[in-house]
């Protein structure tokens, strides 16, 4: 979709807050500390090319809020992140730590860069620029990244590294999503897209609608996407097209999604080890289809899994499916949320859907902080518990107040959040009332 028809994403995030500060009845207090991100730090970061020139890489990060907690949340590398953006992420990612209660604040961080263009050396020099540049506000107990869009665990292995050699000690809980030889936790990789799907099976078990009779497309097939569709396949549900920034394939028979993924790691160039060149639209046995199509689909579940901003008030009249699941941040805007409402699509909010990320992310912290490893089943258990447990009361919640998915998700997380406010003190208790 165009730019200039996509709203700005931080207006329409902290649009959404009012209905839930008039519910909850929020203390002024914390609708003024909400109002704004605690921190925002803008870094130049100067790397030296393999040609010997110097590239200046613009980088952020934002600190929205803490009260719950150290900072949380991923560094993304692409060519349009802007301030505005990563603090609408920041902001989503203190609502989503605290909907699963997980002890920590939202934070985000960005690089305005297309990793694709980056050889491999290139690429480790501006992520240990940006260590660098962000070190002081960075720590297991300040203010712990960990990946997102075009990140990996590569790239936060050299983080940590770098983190480490200017502390001149091992501080491994300094970031999450990291290689496993170095602190990562098992299962964090697919964690995003297990915990979406664990949030679709307990939807599905309520609606007493059966997986194997359920037709998902899915748009972006990142890291996300893939496990997500992987997920899902092996549940019955069948993954009927996927889609990438350049395409999308349809197969009403249902897709091989490893063997797309294959193929999509394949044909990359060597550059491309760490990001693919090619996209999805090469694959040959199936039906080559475009982007809006995809979202258009008449099918079971349309599964976001890509960028912000991709159902809007100008598209959202024209979706079929019968469920929308957020798995990116923030893909449907409050407009088309309204419209998606009046048509009767459900939609599963992002700050509920994709937290089994951030889960395991906290579970990895644990780990390095505690020295005690945990194996993968036990990681995958305690995810699916956490997103099942916090998934069920959001999910009463909006049957018990007939609001929406989203709605009982950010009343679930706003309150733990301004509790967390309110017991530092608020007008009321200083007044002595
Ligand atoms: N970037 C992911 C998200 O948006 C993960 C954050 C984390 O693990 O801290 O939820």
């Amino acid at each position: 979709m165009s730019k200039t028809t996509a709203p700005k994403v931080l207006d329409d995030a902290r649009g959404r807050l009012e209905f839930i500060y008039e519910r909850l009845d929020v203390s002024e207090d914390a609708r003024q500390r909400l109002a704004q991100p605690q921190r925002v730090i803008e870094t130049a970061i100067p790397v030296r090319m393999d040609n010997g020139a110097l590239r200046v890489f613009q980088g952020w990060r934002v600190q929205y809020d803490t009260t719950r907690g150290p900072g949380k949340g991923g560094i993304r590398f692409h060519p349009d992140v802007n301030v505005g953006e990563v603090t609408a992420l920041s902001f989503w990612m203190a609502i989503k730590c605290a909907v699963v209660n997980l002890p920590y604040g939202g934070a985000k961080g960005g690089v305005k860069v297309d990793p694709k263009k980056l050889s491999r050396m290139e690429l480790e020099r501006l992520s240990r620029g940006y260590m660098r540049a962000m070190y002081d506000i960075l720590g297991p107990d300040m203010d712990i990244p960990a990946p997102d869009v075009n990140t990996n665990p590569t790239i936060m292995g050299w983080m940590a590294d770098e983190y480490s050699n200017i502390a001149r000690g091992q501080l491994p809980g300094v970031i999450t999503g990291k290689p496993l030889g170095l602190g990562g936790s098992e299962g964090r990789i697919a964690a995003t897209g297990d915990g979406a799907l664990q949030v679709l099976k307990i939807w599905s078990e309520r609606n007493n609608r059966d997986p194997s009779s359920m037709t998902v497309a899915i748009q972006g097939f990142g890291n996300a996407g893939y496990y997500f569709a992987c997920a899902a396949q092996k549940l019955g549900f069948k993954v009927v097209a996927v889609s990438d920034s350049k395409g999308a394939v349809y197969s009403d028979e249902g897709l091989d999604v490893h063997a797309i993924w294959e193929h999509k790691n394949r044909t990359k160039e060597l550059k491309g080890i760490v990001y693919s060149e090619k996209s999805v639209d090469d694959e040959k046995d199936v039906d080559h289809i475009d982007n809006d199509e995809l979202l258009t689909l008449d099918v079971d579940v349309l599964a976001l899994a890509a960028l912000e901003n991709q159902i809007t008030k100008d598209n959202a009249k024209d979706i079929q499916a019968g469920l929308v699941l957020e798995i990116a941040n923030g893909p449907v805007t409050s407009k088309a949320d309204e419209i998606l409402a009046d048509r009767g699509i459900p939609v599963l909010p992002d700050v509920l859907v994709n937290t089994g990320g951030v889960i395991v992310s906290y579970f990895e912290w644990i780990q390095n902080r505690t020295g005690d490893y945990w194996t993968a089943e036990v990681v995958g258990e305690r995810m699916r518990a956490r997103i099942a447990e916090e998934a069920a009361t959001c999910f009463d919640l909006a049957e018990n107040e007939n609001i929406s998915f989203r709605n009982a998700a950010y009343m679930q997380g706003i309150r733990r959040i301004t509790q967390a406010m309110d017991d530092r003190g608020n007008q009321g208790y200083f007044n002595g009332d």
